[in-house]
């Protein structure tokens, strides 16, 4: 269906490193509110998209759109962000002395500052935006608690919290259950599915029993561009995804 339109959309990427070719006539479309998993072996190009998307890296050539009309290879790093193009990296990075609540207030007040978001939080004007990003990460109950005595789940929660706190329109999560127990990778599934549709998300995981719980559409990457791409079940069935996989 592409009704709604592409939020993303990659053709012919080529990027080299020292003459290495890291992706290699990359193309990949995401749908508006599509929630999107790439999976594929180390060394696949990966976070080479990834920077490529947020304006990290530029590439060599090939096209870079963001919805219908914004060439992501003319911006630079901070304007992507500010255009609505949310990161997430493996590693939880909260501010751990701040209560759950301060480091959303923080997250809201943007790019104006520290000050800001203090005069923010003591007149209240956030409030209900705390509250409801609080209601989607799962964290209510620990809203007054120091970041840092989260567990390593709560914290990846915080951290999309706020990323959501931008309000993105795409969001790339690196591994987001990385380290998790099942019980808090299985409610991670859950906070992403629920930000399906108002969010598009492209999720890079390894955790294949998780990939098959969230997305629809399943792309694999190897040695630089798109290998294979449908539901799990077809993916892996793929004789070419599972000899990358088995090595050869
Ligand atoms: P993945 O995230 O799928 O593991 P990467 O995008 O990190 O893959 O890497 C793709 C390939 O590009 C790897 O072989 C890696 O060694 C190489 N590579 C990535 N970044 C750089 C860099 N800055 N300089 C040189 N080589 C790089």
């Amino acid at each position: 269906d592409t009704s709604h339109g592409q939020i993303l959309y990659l053709q012919d990427v080529c990027v080299s490193f020292d003459g290495f070719r890291a992706l290699n006539h990359l193309s990949l479309e995401i749908g508006v509110g599509e929630l999107r998993c790439v999976i594929g072996p180390n060394g696949a190009g990966k976070t080479t998209m990834m920077d490529v998307i947020t304006g990290k890296t530029r590439p060599d050539s090939g096209d870079v759109f963001f919805g219908e009309t914004i060439d992501l290879t003319r911006h630079r790093e901070a304007q992507i962000a500010r255009m609505g193009i949310g990161r997430k990296f493996q590693k939880p990075t909260v501010f751990e002395a701040m209560s759950v609540a301060d480091n959303l207030a923080l997250a809201l007040s943007g790019d104006k500052g520290v000050w800001a978001s203090l005069r923010y939080r003591l007149s209240g004007v956030q409030h209900d935006r705390i509250d409801e990003l609080l209601q989607i990460t799962r964290l209510a109950e620990f809203s007054h608690r120091l970041a840092g005595l989260l567990s390593h789940g709560q914290k990846q929660w915080l951290e999309i919290g706020m990323l959501l706190a931008q309000d993105p329109k795409l969001l790339l999560l690196d591994e987001p259950v990385a380290g998790m127990t099942d019980a808090e990778t299985e409610k991670t599934a859950e906070l992403l599915c629920s930000l399906k549709g108002r969010h598009s998300l492209m999720v890079v995981e390894h955790d294949m029993a998780f990939v098959g719980s969230i997305a629809e559409r399943v792309t694999v990457l190897a040695e630089g561009a798109v290998l294979a791409e449908g539901s799990l079940a077809q993916v892996q069935a793929d004789e070419r995804v599972i000899e990358v996989y088995l090595g050869r």
